[in-house]
C-alpha cells in the first residue's frame, strides 16, 4: 500500500542522484521524490516523480519535509552546491527527519599533475596571470563574471546551457555539452582549441575527471578552485552506498 512506502525527497541535479532515483524506480518500498533547483534548461528526464525549483530557505525546505510527510532526506547535490546542503542539515533538525548526504571525494593530483589550487574563482583569474592564454573555462554558468577582469585571456567556456552574455567573458567560445566526457574526446578538445590553461572546480567524481587525466598526458596546468566546507551529516560517498545505507534501513524496519 502507498500509505506504508518509505518517503524519500532526493536532493538532486547530480550524477548520484540520478543514479539513487534511477535504482529506485519501480520499487514499491519506497516513493522517492527527486528535486532539482531548476538550473538546466532541459534536465535529463528523471526516472521518478519531480518537482522543480528552490523551497524558500531551510524552513521552507523544513516545511516541505512536514508537509509531504517525507520519512528521509538525501542530499545528493553538487559538491559546489553549499547553501542547499546547509539547508538540508537545517531543515532536518527542524522537521526531525533523519538526513543522510552523499559527499563524493576530492579529486586529488597525480604524478604529473600541475595544479594550482586557490580558494574561489577571483584567485583563480589571479592565477591564470598577465600573459595572454587559451582558456578552457568548465566551472558552469554561474561564476564566470569574475573572467571579464582579465580579458587579455581567450576562453573556451563549457556549460550544459548557454551563459549569459551579460556574466561571462566577451571574448570567448562557448560549447554547450553535457558529461560524462571520455579522455580522448578531451585531448582532442584540448588540442583542437590550443588550450594552454584550464580552470576547473574540484568537483570530484567520474563524468567530468577525463580533463584532468587529458591535462596531464598534454602537460596542461590546471587552476583548480577549492571545495567550500560541509556542514557535518551522516555521509556516504556514492549512490551505491547510498542504496546499501538504504537497504538496511528497509530490512530493519
Ligand atoms: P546552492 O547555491 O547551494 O543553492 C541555491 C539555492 O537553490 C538553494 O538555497 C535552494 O533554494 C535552491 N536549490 C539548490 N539545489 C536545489 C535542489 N536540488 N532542489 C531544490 N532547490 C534547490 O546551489 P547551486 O550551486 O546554485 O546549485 C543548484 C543545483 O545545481 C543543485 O541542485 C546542485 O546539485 C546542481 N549542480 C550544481 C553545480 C555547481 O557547481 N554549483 C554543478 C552541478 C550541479 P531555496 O533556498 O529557495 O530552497
Amino acid at each position: 500500500m502507498a500509505m506504508d512506502r518509505l518517503k524519500l525527497l532526493i536532493l538532486g541535479g547530480t550524477t548520484e542522484a540520478s543514479a539513487v532515483a534511477k535504482a529506485l524506480a519501480g520499487d514499491n518500498r519506497v516513493a522517492p521524490i527527486l528535486s532539482l533547483a531548476g538550473r538546466t534548461k532541459a534536465p535529463a528526464a528523471p526516472p521518478v516523480p519531480y518537482r522543480v525549483g528552490g523551497f524558500g530557505g531551510p524552513d521552507g525546505l523544513a516545511a516541505y519535509l512536514e508537509a509531504e510527510d517525507i520519512d528521509l532526506l538525501i542530499d545528493a547535490t553538487h559538491p559546489f552546491a553549499d547553501r542547499i546542503k546547509r539547508n538540508a542539515v537545517a531543515a532536518a533538525a527542524k522537521a526531525r527527519v533523519p538526513l543522510l548526504a552523499i559527499r563524493r571525494p576530492q579529486w586529488t593530483p597525480q604524478p604529473g599533475d600541475r595544479w594550482s589550487v586557490v580558494p574561489d574563482m577571483e584567485a583563480a583569474v589571479g592565477a591564470l596571470g598577465e600573459t595572454p592564454k587559451r582558456v578552457f573555462l568548465t566551472i558552469g554558468q554561474k561564476e564566470l563574471a569574475p573572467f571579464r577582469a582579465a580579458p587579455q585571456h581567450h576562453y573556451v567556456i563549457r556549460s550544459v546551457d548557454p551563459p549569459d552574455v551579460s556574466s561571462r567573458p566577451l571574448n570567448a567560445e562557448i560549447i554547450t555539452a553535457r558529461g560524462p566526457f571520455d579522455e580522448e574526446d578531451e585531448r582532442t578538445l584540448l588540442g583542437r582549441h590550443e588550450i594552454e590553461a584550464i580552470v576547473t572546480k574540484n568537483s570530484g567524481g567520474s563524468a567530468t575527471q577525463a580533463k584532468l587525466a587529458a591535462a596531464r598526458a598534454l602537460g596542461i596546468p590546471v587552476v583548480m578552485v577549492a571545495r567550500p566546507e560541509h556542514p557535518d551529516a551522516e555521509r556516504v560517498e556514492t549512490a551505491e552506498a547510498a542504496l546499501a545505507w538504504l537497504e538496511e534501513r528497509l530490512r530493519g524496519a
